[in-house]
């Protein structure tokens, strides 16, 4: 890790430094206004090994902070997909709902609620659309079994025999698209 792959800080208000590896940015460390160059140099070469693990963790990229999507766009597009992929699979599987809801969710990608309300997450127009498709085949398998029991996993993999690939993905790359910041 080369120091000027870090972008460093000096805050006024900073009383120690910080260390952050922010998701697809520079490596950030924010420091007090009078902590000399050679400190700074031995903070990171302290924190190396730490840096590269944090790196580590961080899974392959998709490159999404050149995008520029806004979040009201994004919320059409991603009711649109949703309602036309929803249509289609509610005769299937004998199952209706009352609404669809687009939010900004921190953590979830969507969820059903007991009066048939869908709820997804914005950030789904990010991912690829058999992905959305499959969150909102999962949503709407919660109609029929609300839990996640081997019944409601049975009848997800009847409408959607990949659905354990486009969950990994999800788990792979959710948290890239939960980082990702609209360009509102
Ligand atoms: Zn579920």
């Amino acid at each position: 890790m080369l120091v000027d792959a870090v972008e460093v800080r000096r805050s006024p208000r900073a009383r120690r430094w910080r260390l952050e590896v922010p998701w697809g940015e520079p490596v950030r460390l924010t420091v007090p206004r009078r902590m000399s160059s050679a400190e700074i140099e031995r903070v990171l070469a302290r924190k190396r090994a730490w840096i590269e693990e944090q790196r580590r963790r961080q899974v392959p990229r998709l490159g999404l902070e050149g995008m520029a999507v806004s979040q009201s766009e994004a919320r059409i597009g991603v009711r649109e997909l949703v309602s036309m992929l929803a249509e289609e699979e509610v005769e299937p599987l004998g199952v209706a709902y009352q609404r669809i809801r687009v939010g900004d969710q921190r953590t979830l990608w969507g969820s059903c609620s007991r009066s048939g309300t869908l709820s997804f997450n914005w950030r789904l127009v990010l991912a690829p659309l058999e992905v959305l498709d499959y969150v909102v085949v999962h949503e709407l398998c919660h109609l029929r079994v609300p839990n996640h029991s081997y019944g409601f996993w049975s009848l997800v993999e009847l409408r959607r025999p990949r659905w354990r690939e486009l969950r990994a993905w999800l788990c792979e790359h959710g948290p890239e698209l939960l980082a990702f910041r609209a360009s509102e």
